[in-house]
Formats: C-alpha cells, sequence, structure tokens
C-alpha cells in the first residue's frame, strides 16, 4: 500500500508577505526589515525586534493593525486550497499565532504549527515565546515516525532543517544565497512550477 502524504509548508514568503517587512514599511523604521534571509540566528533577530519595538513604545495592537490590512501573495489561496484537496497539508511557521490569524482567515483556516507572544498588561510585547526550538524539523521527525511521507518547501534558512528532515524538500522563491548554500533542495519560483514539483512526488 502506498504511504500516505503530508505536505509541510513554510508561511512567510511562501504563501504571505513577511509580517515584519510590511510593519517596518508601515512604521519607516528601517531595521524591523531584517528576516531570517539576513540574519539566521532567530533569537538573535526576535530579541533585536522586541528591543526596537520598546524603544519605538510600539504595541500588539499597532502590528495586529498592519497584519489586518495585509493580504496573501498572489495565488496561494488558490494553490493551498489545490494541494489540500489531493493530500494533507500543515504549515510549520516561526511566526506567533497573534500574528498568524488574520492571515489565517485569508486562507481559510488551514492548520498552523508555530510560537506564541507574551503581551504585558499595557499590550507591550514583553516576550516571544518559543512553543518548541527547532520544531518545524520535529515536526516532519514526527510525522515521519507517525508513517507519512513528507514533503516540505520553504524560502529561508530556518526552513532548511525542515528540507533536510523530510522525505522531500523544496526551495520556494528562496533568495540567491540560500538557493547556493542548498543546492541540494530542488527550487520553484511560481506556485503552479511548486505544484508540478509536487505532484510528480506523490505520483512517485
Ligand atoms: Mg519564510
Amino acid at each position: 500500500m502506498k504511504q500516505q502524504t503530508i505536505v509541510t509548508l513554510d508561511l512567510e514568503g511562501v504563501l504571505v508577505p513577511e509580517i515584519w517587512i510590511a510593519f517596518a514599511e508601515k512604521t519607516g523604521i528601517e531595521q524591523l526589515k531584517l528576516t531570517t534571509r539576513d540574519i539566521p540566528d532567530y533569537d538573535e533577530l526576535m530579541t533585536g525586534r522586541l528591543a526596537i519595538l520598546n524603544e519605538h513604545g510600539l504595541k500588539l495592537a499597532d502590528i495586529q493593525e498592519v497584519i489586518g490590512t495585509l493580504s496573501p501573495l498572489g495565488g496561494a489561496k488558490a494553490f493551498l486550497d489545490e494541494l489540500r484537496s489531493i493530500t494533507q497539508v500543515v504549515i510549520l511557521s516561526d511566526t506567533f499565532l497573534e500574528f498568524a490569524k488574520p492571515l489565517m482567515e485569508q486562507l481559510a483556516w488551514p492548520t498552523i504549527f508555530c510560537h506564541d507572544l507574551e503581551i504585558d498588561s499595557e499590550g507591550r510585547v514583553a516576550n516571544y515565546r518559543l512553543r518548541q526550538p527547532d520544531q518545524k524539523r520535529k515536526a516532519v521527525a514526527v510525522f515521519r515516525s507517525l508513517n507519512y511521507r513528507v514533503i516540505a518547501a520553504g524560502d529561508s534558512y530556518n526552513d532548511t532543517t525542515m528540507l533536510g528532515e523530510a522525505n522531500t524538500g523544496f526551495l520556494f522563491r528562496s533568495p540567491d544565497n540560500v538557493k547556493a548554500e542548498f543546492p541540494q533542495f530542488r527550487s520553484a519560483e511560481e506556485y503552479d512550477e511548486l505544484m508540478g514539483l509536487i505532484r510528480s512526488e506523490l505520483a512517485g
């Protein structure tokens, strides 16, 4: 009997825009444009972001207001709908539940595993809580232990251990430095191209 499959997808850069970049554009704070593409160490990146928010007196509500104005990337919803009709899909993201919600609604509430934020009594982001370090890779390992074949796709450094743990990993719209550093993963730039790669894995 053929093994069942789960596709695990990164969120930001794959299905929705980079939330922090959109927020940086609205507030004009250039330093908030750095992402995992620029700083591979996630703790270093997040600690820096929270310090900048507090320096500027910005609260969760300010961030959520911006996220409420964002839309999924063009074609993302149709891609995800099609994918969910042919296999199981779980989004594995290093974002936070508080940020993801308005975008998950627009994507018809797919399953997402991510982190959460600690908010103080004044609504400031006091800290972030990783539900578990290296959760993307660990989720894939667990799915495989449940006898699923896992196909993973992501764009950044924080996806590469997930891609490596999966039976098959694809880069999607990755910057050239990530593609050059991880040539073992095939890459796609458009949703129909990624769908074709996934469909050929499902058929194989
Ligand atoms: Mg990403």
